[in-house]
């Protein structure tokens, strides 16, 4: 089992591109376990009709308790998409709803349960600690990758989690793979990330460009894959997900 947690900025595109890193992947055959650790929960709304689904946190405050079944739901694309879901706003820390969903995710036993030959957690990287902290330093996540574009406060963010990443990593956590560029088309993008993966002593892994069809797919509640095919963009995504499950970098 492959366990990857995807960081960035709010807002930077990593559910989208977590979404449809899952479709490719569920395409090539694999079972994939979609987990949002976002308090918004549309994590795997792409996935899912453009629904939100039912979080593990909200089941467990609407019934006390909860099965897998309540809140493991399988997208078109068969993908196994969970939401953690968040604490009702002004009460309750967003980090601890995390941490409750993932012990509850262990406690029913949906690894054994489900058997994903890969793991992706979707997780907002703009503050690194309490629960969003738990892929990294919790055994989660074996591996963490960071959707960064070339604006100063994605870069600002990336450094961040790539600090949490090195300070956990020592004591046998999750290891930094490296960058995934989402591009805002800024000018001398690629060279600001370059500078800045040096500066973390990482590589950039993947240049995802800016591209209509994830609106327009979007607009239908779908990823490309699934909405576009045969799109340029869907075989970015094919491409970082096959780079993801087999190793090395977009250039070699
Ligand atoms: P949040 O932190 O709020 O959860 P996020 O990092 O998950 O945000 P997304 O919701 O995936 O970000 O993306 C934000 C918006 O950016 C989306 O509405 C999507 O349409 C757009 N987007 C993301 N990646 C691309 C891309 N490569 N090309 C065009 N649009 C993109
Ligand atoms: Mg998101």
């Amino acid at each position: 089992m492959k366990k990857i947690a995807i960081y960035g900025k709010g807002g930077i595109g990593k559910s989208t591109t977590v979404s449809n890193i899952s479709a490719a992947m569920a395409e090539m055959g694999k079972t994939v376990l979609q987990i949002g650790c976002d308090p918004k929960a549309d994590s795997t709304r792409n996935l899912t009709g453009g629904k939100n689904i039912p979080t593990v946190l909200d089941i467990l405050r609407d019934q006390g308790d909860a099965e897998l079944e309540d809140f493991v739901v399988k997208s078109s694309t068969g993908v196994l998409c969970v939401e953690a879901g968040g604490p009702v706003p002004g009460i309750g820390c967003a980090g601890r709803g995390i941490i409750t969903a993932f012990e509850k995710l262990e406690e029913l036993e949906a690894y054994d349960t489900y058997r994903p030959d890969v793991v992706l957690y979707d997780v907002l990287g703009d503050v690194v600690c309490g629960g969003f902290a738990m892929p990294i330093r919790g055994g989660y996540a074996d591996e963490v990758c960071i959707v960064t574009s070339g604006e100063m406060m994605s870069l600002y963010a990336a450094s961040n989690i790539a600090h949490a990443v090195k300070s956990f990593g020592s004591r046998g956590y999750a290891s930094l793979r490296g960058l995934i560029l989402n591009s805002k088309n800024i000018e001398l993008e690629e060279e600001l990330v370059k500078k800045a993966a040096s500066e973390i002593d990482a590589p950039i892994l993947y240049r995802l460009p800016r591209d209509g069809a994830v609106q327009q797919a979007e607009a239908e509640g779908k990823t490309v894959i699934e909405a576009l095919p045969d799109s340029d963009m869907a075989e970015h995504y094919r491409s970082l997900a096959r780079l993801l499950l087999e190793g090395g970098l977009e250039d070699e």
